[in-house]
């Protein structure tokens, strides 16, 4: 009936809002695209977006440490640790079975044909060994200087390399007859993310640090009270601010999309190898989030696991348009905590360890992308060998930020580890920024539907613990 339509509108604004929003981004992108925006014009056309991004960027700092300070000190230790060994576990398990479906679809569709011509390639990435990228997430768990890891900014070594840049100059002007090319070679020197930072924060150390401090600070009597309640509030007064945000979204998730899409290259390429590559990403990705996710969920909680992704549609399209999970994470906590309805002391726990840690999409892709670059060089993997990319690929997907095309920074790690060439990341660069919103928005998906699973399994413990402060305010 009419009054039913007119609820249904009101309740689902925000999602229709945002769902419209993606659809207009796209739309007016591809009208946009003849009139060939110069990089300028493309700036100043995609700045809301810009806004958006760091309007969330801005949260994740304040957000994740209160959450996962307020989450430990709900728990005594024995229950948290229950429950971080559920988190990890499932954590596990989903990343590993992400990365065997890149593997096997990869095997099947075989997308690379043993011939990189029709990649025209520009850039050499200088290598980076895997031992120095492993001490480094070691590292970076424990940050020497607490102010420095919330403003770090590319500290280590591994942080910048050498980039050469050939530029192929095409001399019409005065070789117009026999059309020649003159190459020049650049070399620059690049900061590239480093695993585990989010724009100049150090989200795995800040999260170390903040689950101990939680725990602590949970353990103590009455000193510890107003260090629980300082952190209690700032989350919540900063869960407030994420619901004003939230109205803004949709602007910017828009223009997000609509300015990628403006300034993206043309898919001319996308017919041969780089196409096939793609659409195989693309079913691994739907596999692991459609099929696998879903079925796990709902053999573990046998509730409808679409029901419970309806409730994510936001946080989703967030992760869509921002292609960072760690700016989606504001987002991911209110759909969690609002529509799904799940024990804040569930998300506040488990929300911000996943966005760092936890990323299926991206280790789906890893192996996934190791794999086609074998294929493209002609290389046969053995047994043995794809065992070590499943593991460094897991490894990988870890060490990667939840920032946009990290995951293809973490690569590196993967192909060095099997003897690929590091400089093929750029046959597949071309199509990364699509392809890295795609498993960002798997990434997300992993994380919540591992909050659902988590509490479920917690709810013994989450009822006991209520009982038990039920009665302490009763002797009050
Ligand atoms: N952009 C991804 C994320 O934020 C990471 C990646 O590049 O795979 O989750």
């Amino acid at each position: 009936s009419k009054e039913d339509v007119q609820a249904f509108l009101k309740k689902n604004a925000f999602v229709l809002f945002t769902v419209g929003a993606v659809i207009v981004g796209i739309i007016l992108g591809f009208a946009l695209r003849p009139y060939r925006l110069s990089y300028r014009e493309v700036k100043y056309f995609s700045f809301p977006g810009e806004v958006l991004m760091r309007m969330l960027q801005m949260l994740v700092l304040p957000l994740l440490v209160s959450s996962l300070i307020t989450g430990m000190a709900a728990l005594d230790s024995k229950a948290s640790g229950k429950m971080g060994m559920r988190a990890v576990i499932y954590y596990m398990t989903t990343t590993i079975i992400a990365v065997f479906i890149g593997i096997i679809i990869v095997l099947i569709i075989h997308p690379g044909k043993g011939s990189k011509d029709e990649f025209g390639k520009q850039q050499t990435i200088e290598q980076v060994s895997p031992a120095d990228a492993f001490l480094d997430l070691i590292r970076n768990m424990f940050p020497p200087n607490l102010v420095q890891a919330c403003t770090q900014q590319f500290k280590t070594k591994y942080g910048r390399r050498k980039v050469h840049v050939t530029v192929t100059v095409n001399d019409t002007l005065f070789n117009s007859t026999n059309g020649t090319q003159e190459v020049m070679e650049i070399t620059r020197e690049e900061v590239i993310p480093v695993p585990g930072q989010v724009n100049g924060v150090n989200a795995l150390g800040l999260v170390v640090f903040s689950m101990c401090f939680g725990l602590i600070i949970g353990n103590m009597k009455e000193q510890g009270q107003l260090l629980r309640d300082f952190f209690d509030s700032l989350n919540e007064a900063i869960m407030s601010l994420v619901a004003i945000i939230m109205w803004y979204a949709p602007i910017g998730i828009l223009f997000l999309i609509a300015g990628k899409i403006v300034e993206m290259d043309d898919l001319t390429q996308m017919g041969g190898q780089l196409g096939m590559y793609t659409i195989t990403v693309i079913i691994g990705l739907l596999i692991h989030g459609v099929l696998i996710l879903p079925m796990l969920y709902f053999v573990i909680t046998r509730q409808n696991p679409f029901i419970f992704i309806a409730g994510l549609l936001q946080a989703l399209v967030t992760a869509l348009g921002t292609s960072s999970s760690s700016a989606t994470l504001p987002v991911t906590f209110k759909c969690l905590e609002e529509n799904n309805k799940i024990d804040k002391r569930i998300t506040r726990f488990v929300l911000p360890v996943g966005a760092t840690i936890n990323m299926d999409g991206t280790a789906l892709y890893e192996a996934l992308a190791a794999i086609f670059i074998a294929q493209v060089n002609n290389m046969e993997m053995n047994f043995g060998q794809i065992i070590t990319i499943s593991i460094t690929a897991t490894a990988a997907s870890i060490g990667a930020a939840g920032i946009p095309q990290a995951g293809l920074v973490t690569m590196v790690i993967v192909l060095t580890s099997v003897g690929l060439p590091t400089d093929d990341i750029t046959l597949i660069i071309a199509v990364d920024w699509f392809l890295d919103r795609l498993r960002t928005t798997t990434n997300v998906l992993g994380d919540s539907i591992g909050a659902g699973i988590v509490e479920f399994l917690s709810r013994h413990e989450l009822r006991s613990k209520d009982v038990e402060m039920g009665n302490s305010v009763l002797e009050e």
